[in-house]
């Protein structure tokens, strides 16, 4: 995988421009949803269940550039 996945000490951070805060995440997942149909016969997801993900690639909303990740320390972070 070339994206690295954050943790709970760390942060992405986009390796060209320095861009902490946004991204275009695309993520691959398996999900079971419980869905709840009203009368009417309107659909109303209750209930998520995430069985695996995995993220596909990872493009920065500043300069668009894609898997120009790094991960850096959450500020306050000690791990
Ligand atoms: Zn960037």
């Amino acid at each position: 995988m070339s994206v690295p996945l954050p943790t709970d000490g760390t942060r992405w951070r986009c390796t060209l421009c320095g861009n902490l805060t946004r991204f275009d995440v695309t993520r691959q997942a398996k999900v079971v949803e419980y869905v709840h149909l009203d009368l009417a016969g309107e659909p109303k997801v209750e209930e998520r269940e995430v069985l695996s993900e995995s993220i596909e690639s990872v493009r920065c909303r500043w300069c668009n550039a894609v898997d120009q990740i790094e991960l850096v320390d959450r500020p306050g972070a000690n791990a």
